[in-house]
């Protein structure tokens, strides 16, 4: 398709176009942020197959997060049209997870295998430690938890673990690894680590399996490919090895994940590792403003381990970078909040546009108490997300069982959840019984008759339990998994439980679980196999950025998960020595580079604005700390920083000293100088934006009424506040409120003093006008 050819190289420079049409062998793309690398990704996968040099079966493409992969997904779909069927994009753990649903048998998984998030990793491993009398005071179940975990990450087996073990938590270590990895596999289980190493241990054991992926995948791409492991590296390899046909792409100076095994080397050693292979270079930002990019030289230059990169831009100059000081933490946030208010309402940016990133997840709570309180919309990625709420989980090991009844892990959780008589004695002995005979314990359960210790009311419990579960799996697959899922979940008593009392919090979680019945329903409309096993292996893939959303509201978010994300506004929050670095990343060198390149990584997110801030005083551990601010200010290029009073950013000398020149107390915000926000946005195309790079703020379009009103259903009129609605459950009721649009829309509707007011989803209430 000559047209698609044409449109897909046309909207890349001269050295990305080169990095697209080198199509044969490996390629590695080494450059700086915001130069165009996922899109040189993107573009090269289309105009693959545009050009019909592959067929889409034949490309894999690996991402860091499924948003990250949906974009990819879509945009090469945009470019080439609908003939992307059979491709696979996704993140190394939801594609070799697809892997082994298809091939795990091979070395002993059923089809239906359970991913265990790291909640049900520590049940299991403090299940050993009781079972194995191993201490909690040298070691905490947590604690043998990450030792495990990086020992997988290294590829190390609990024998040679059991070797090299050193020191008594280590030791504890080597005794529950081996004792673990039993556990899991009896359970039909894997852990997140699993799902890389099995795929491994599979292309190891059964050539053929790999030979297959090998002749399939003629074309294999990796992005942010500086954050792989030593795992992902060799699973890259192996598929690759075929065609020799990997192109990846990354950073070295973004490397944020050395902490959890990811190792630098693979891309410093891509080119021993692959002696022909073409490495492209890109230098061009199309992200940020000239003085966003010269702060962020200025960052990594301090950092002694890093590939030289030219990096440089045509965009404008820009505004500079404003220093934010301020006396607390609730100070900080309040600023932070003005400053929002201040562009949205002066600039007309919208609330998407602004991004805030911090150190640490508890840094959230005042930024978000700042922003709840002034009617900020706003979304907190990677809090408590939704798939991992208690409710949630517990109406989630209910479908877990149904597909995977010997998850042991589930039915610890939910045996006696709601309470039904099968109390800590007799979960005891149906697992003495099974450690015991070496059944797991769900063969234990259906052999329940045979075990003399218990009493004939408990063996009742334990059997109506079994009978419970038994029941829906025998339905699994001739019913639609959301209904299956509302009945048991309604059958087990989950959701009178939640009824019980009448509490607020009870009430929200009992709507999450109506929730969660939705969004199964929604996967079943949407998906080619709606299955309940591919639903679970789905939201057990989650990363932290997927719950991301189209809504108009802030970001609030970790540093590490903004990699790769772009936001026209970017607070870079809690810059004091001990948070950011953090005390402990302070002390090696190695750890402190780290350290620095995530603040690279947070300050080369932003587009126009870039505000870093700090608090002279901070609430950690139950005590008010006085904080001094963060070496890395100090270290900044000084020339396009302003403090937010307008005035030069004074390095070291004033390190200590008051700051009545600073911006220290609100008051000081009144007095900056407006023009010195807005004069990029006034002169020349009125948005800083020059030199053709796309525009990516977002206006708000100004609606005449100016009031939230949210249309939900053609058919249906509008749901705004005064009109009478009536809901399937609640009966009739009055809108009192709407907020959010589209696929997020809600509405608080009272329904009488009976059942108060509801929060509920437009999308899955089916509210009818009355
Ligand atoms: P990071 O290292 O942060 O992941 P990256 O190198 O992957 O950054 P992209 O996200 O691909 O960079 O690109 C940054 C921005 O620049 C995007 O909005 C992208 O669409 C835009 N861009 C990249 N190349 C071009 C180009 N040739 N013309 C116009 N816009 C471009
Ligand atoms: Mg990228």
């Amino acid at each position: 398709d000559p047209e698609a050819e044409k449109r897909i190289l046309d909207g890349l420079n001269e050295r990305q176009r080169e990095a697209v049409k080198a199509t044969d062998g490996p390629v590695m793309i080494i450059a700086g942020p915001g130069s165009g690398k996922t899109r040189t990704l993107t573009h090269r996968i289309a105009y693959l197959l545009a050009t019909g040099k592959a067929k889409p079966h034949e490309i894999i493409a690996l991402t860091f997060t499924n948003k990250a992969a949906r974009e990819m997904q879509e945009r090469v779909q945009k470019l080439v049209g609908d003939q992307t069927k059979g491709m696979w994009v996704g993140t190394f753990h939801s594609s070799f997870a697809r892997v082994l649903r298809i091939d795990g048998e091979k070395i002993g998984y059923s089809r239906d295998f359970s991913i265990y998030d790291t909640d049900d990793s520590k049940r299991i491993i403090k299940q050993q430690m009781n079972r194995l009398n191993v201490s909690t005071d040298d070691v905490s179940p947590r604690g043998i938890q990450n030792l495990i975990s990086d020992a997988k990450n290294r590829m190390v087996s609990p024998e040679k673990y059991a070797s090299v073990a050193r020191g008594r938590a280590q030791d504890a270590a080597a005794k529950i690894y081996p004792a673990y990895e039993k556990a899991l596999r009896k359970a039909n289980a894997m852990d997140f680590d699993d799902l890389l190493l099995r795929p491994l241990e599979l292309f190891d054991e059964h050539p053929d399996v790999l030979e297959k992926y090998q002749t399939r995948w003629k074309y294999v791409h990796i992005d942010e490919y500086q954050d792989t492991n030593h795992a992902q590296y060799m699973l890259a390899r192996n598929l690759a090895d075929a065609h020799d046909n990997l192109c990846v792409v990354g950073d070295d100076a973004q490397s944020i994940y050395a902490f959890r095994g990811a190792d630098i080397t693979n891309i410093l050693s891509f080119e021993k590792d692959f002696p022909d292979a073409t490495t492209v270079r890109l230098e061009q930002n199309y992200r940020s403003t000239g003085r966003i990019l010269a702060l962020a030289d200025s960052i990594i230059k301090e950092n002694d381990d890093q590939l030289d990169k030219e990096l440089w831009t045509e965009n404008d100059d820009g505004e500079y970078i404003a220093l934010m000081e301020s006396l607390s933490e609730k100070d900080e946030a309040k600023k932070i909040e003005r400053r929002i208010r201040d562009l949205h309402v002066r600039e007309g940016l919208s609330h998407g546009d602004f991004a805030v990133l911090y150190r640490t997840n508890a840094q959230s709570r005042p930024i978000e108490e700042a922003l709840r309180k002034e009617n900020v919309p706003y979304q907190v990625i990677g809090g408590t997300p939704f798939y991992q709420r208690k409710e949630i989980k517990d109406a989630l090991a209910y479908l877990r069982l149904i597909v995977n009844p010997n998850d042991t892990a589930n039915i610890q959780r939910v045996i006696n959840y709601p309470t039904r008589g099968i109390g800590r004695k007799t979960q005891e002995r149906l697992q003495n019984f099974a450690n015991k005979h070496g059944f797991t314990l769900w063969q234990a359960i259906e052999r329940v008759e045979d075990i003399d210790t218990l009493s004939t009311r408990a063996k009742n419990a334990v059997e109506s339990f079994r009978f419970l579960i038994a029941k829906y799996a025998s339905k699994a697959e001739s019913m639609p998994a959301d209904e299956l899922a509302q009945e048991i979940i309604r059958e087990a008593g989950l959701l009178s439980e939640l009824r019980k009392d009448h509490t607020r919090e009870n009430l929200m979680r009992w709507e999450n679980v109506q929730d969660l019945v939705s969004g199964i329903a929604d996967f079943v409309a949407s998906s080619d196999d709606p299955s309940l096993s591919v639903f679970l292996q789905e939201i057990a893939l989650m990363t932290s950025q997927d719950e991301e959303d189209d809504a108009d509201q802030v970001t609030l978010m970790t540093l590490h998960a903004s990699k790769g994300l772009e936001y026209p506004v970017v607070f870079v929050a809690g810059l004091e020595e001990g948070l950011f670095p953090l005390e402990m990343a302070a002390k090696e060198k190695q750890d402190l580079e780290e350290e620095r390149r995530l603040f690279y990584v947070g300050a080369t997110r932003a587009e126009e604005y870039l505000f870093l801030s700090w608090a002279r005083s901070r609430y950690r551990y139950g005590d008010r700390e006085t904080k001094t601010r963060s070496r890395f200010l100090d270290e900044i290029n000084s020339d396009v920083v302003r403090t937010a009073g307008g005035g030069e950013l004074d390095q070291k000398k004033n390190r200590f000293k008051s700051s009545s020149d600073g911006g220290s107390d609100s008051s000081n915000y009144d007095g900056v100088d407006p023009h010195y926000y807005r004069r990029n946005l006034r002169d020349g195309s009125g948005s800083g934006a020059s030199n053709g790079k796309e525009r990516k703020l977002k206006r708000i379009e100004q609606s005449s009424g100016g009031g939230r009103r949210v249309v939900y259903d053609e058919g249906q009129g509008e749901i705004v506040p005064g009109v009478r609605v009536e809901h399937s459950k609640f009966g009739e009721g009055k809108v009192q409120d709407v907020e959010g649009r589209g696929e997020k829309a809600t509405a608080v509707v009272y329904f009488g003093s009976d059942i108060g007011n509801k929060k509920l989803k437009l999308k899955y209430a089916r509210l009818r006008i009355i």
